[in-house]
């Protein structure tokens, strides 16, 4: 065993864990960085980067569809191989983390590439390696695919996001099990690039997490894409031949088919591998809890996908900055969860943040609500082809202030960042309906529907 002291370690580089180290060693701590895989974690390998490239190829060749009717006539084909190209290209090169761990190093800190595994207050193990941590542990480990356990499917070749990423063509037909963000986006990607796409969510809406009205508006969009849609029926079993593909049949009796399978049914922590319970934390629980600070034990900090508050790289960069504050006993707000904004980014993309309306209303005495749609608006009718979407409110009507908002359209997650600032300064509905709103824009639609709020 090879014993080493630093200030710091932090246990997986995801986006904030590597954000953390690089700011921490830059402020002149020792810092070791301990990953498993690459450093910059899910995001900008097999997560929100190269799914964002995917996406904008498929909405430049929507957007090239719809030009014979609004600007003439046009010849739009679809090719993958550049697609995935340049993803080959931005993950540096068959998926090889140089830039980024070198990012790290010049920063000062020390890497250390394996698994990390806490062994005791204060103590990491990464293989041979014994890292003593003077000041702090930091967790940034992530989640990673949870597999159901339908029958079946275990031993087949399903992919998950990270496949997905990685394809280099496009299948005939795919199965997409899970229409929340992820299942919904990549969904939309391969039918766009010409497969035959059938979606599957057991919940009883596309983006169970959201509105009613978004779940609505993206099965209508995906069905008139040529997407197969099904909602509340879950998978009861898999069969899969080399040939054939894959046969999934849901517990309604139907059966759905496809070359290819995505399995897109959430996430999951795996706290016994990291070895929580030698720092006194529950290694059965699903996340890590953690106060404001993002402190987990004494310490010890968790940041992140692992502790449970959103499964977003802004997440993971918010409690970053956090715990930098924290380390280095600089003042700071604790954690504040009222206005987590997300964005799917289907076209139309959906953006939301705090509140659902059903939240709302089991948690808030007296809450009312306004929707306007984006088709109706003059910018949604300037736009035409690709103008679905809406603004939905969501108020507090005794205080006066807005605690959710959805922007679903063509730049809704853009338009989401008005009402998220108003969500989390809870500027009074009064103040933002005497805003001035420009001429024609989308966000002009917040602006009809706040004066349906009164
Ligand atoms: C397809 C897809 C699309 C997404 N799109 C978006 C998006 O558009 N916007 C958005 O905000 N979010 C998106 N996300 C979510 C986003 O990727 C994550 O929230 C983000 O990566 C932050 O995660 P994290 O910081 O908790 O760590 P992760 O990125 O999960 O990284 C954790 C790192 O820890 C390492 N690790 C784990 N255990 C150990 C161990 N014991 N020892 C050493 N290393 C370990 C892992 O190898 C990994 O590199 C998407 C995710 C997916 C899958």
């Amino acid at each position: 065993m090879n014993e080493q002291d630093f200030d710091v370690v932090v246990i997986g580089m995801g986006p904030g864990g590597e954000h953390a180290a690089g700011q921490l060693a830059r402020a002149g701590l020792t810092v070791a960085g301990v990953e498993a895989r690459l450093v910059g974690g899910e995001c900008p390998y097999w997560g929100c980067v190269p799914s964002k490239m995917m996406i904008r190829a498929a909405d430049l060749l929507t957007e090239g569809r719809r030009i014979p009717g609004m600007a003439g006539a046009s010849v739009v084909s679809p090719n993958w191989a550049p697609v995935a190209a340049r993803i080959r290209a931005e993950a540096t090169d068959n998926w090889d983390d140089t830039v980024a761990a070198d990012r790290f190093t010049d920063a000062g800190g020390t890497l250390f590439r394996g698994h990390g595994r806490i062994t005791g207050p204060g103590q990491v193990s990464v293989g041979t390696e014994v890292l003593r941590a003077r000041r702090a542990i930091v967790i940034n480990t992530g989640t990673s695919p949870a597999i159901p356990p339908v029958p079946g499917l275990t031993g087949t070749p399903f992919w998950t996001n990270r496949e997905i990423i990685e394809a280099e063509d496009v299948p005939r037909s795919l199965v997409v099990l899970g229409g929340g963000a992820i299942g919904a986006e990549l969904a939309q990607v391969f039918a766009r690039f010409g497969a035959q796409v059938n979606v599957v969510e057991a919940l009883s809406q596309l983006l169970p997490a959201e509105e009613p009205e978004s779940g609505e508006l993206i099965a209508k969009i995906f069905t008139a894409e040529g997407i197969t849609v099904t909602t509340g029926v879950s998978a009861e079993s898999v069969r899969y031949d080399r040939n054939d593909g894959f046969a999934v049949s849901l517990k309604d009796g139907s059966l759905v088919s496809g070359d290819r399978l995505l399995v897109a049914t959430g996430r999951k922590t795996d706290l016994p591998a990291l070895g929580v319970g030698a720092i006194g934390l529950d290694e059965s629980a699903h996340w890590i809890p953690v106060d404001g600070q993002m402190r987990a034990a004494p310490g010890v900090w968790a940041i992140g996908d692992v502790v449970g508050h959103g499964a977003f790289t802004h997440m993971s960069m918010y409690h970053a900055e956090i715990v930098i504050n924290d380390i280095l006993g600089r003042p700071h707000h604790p954690a504040e969860y009222h206005a987590v904004p997300r964005v799917t980014f289907t076209d139309p993309e959906i953006g939301s943040v705090g509140l659902t309306e059903a939240q709302a209303r089991k948690q808030i005495r007296a809450v009312s609500t306004a929707i306007s749609q984006i088709p109706t608006s003059a910018r949604g009718w300037i736009h035409k082809a690709g103008n679905a979407g809406f603004i939905k409110l969501v108020a507090d009507s005794d205080r006066g202030v807005l605690v959710g908002a959805t922007s679903a359209g063509p730049t809704g997650g853009e338009v989401l960042s008005m009402l998220t600032l108003a969500v989390h300064a809870a500027v009074p509905v009064q103040r933002l309906g005497e805003m001035i709103y420009a001429y024609p824009t989308f966000h002009r639609a917040v602006a009809d529907a706040l004066s349906q709020l009164g």
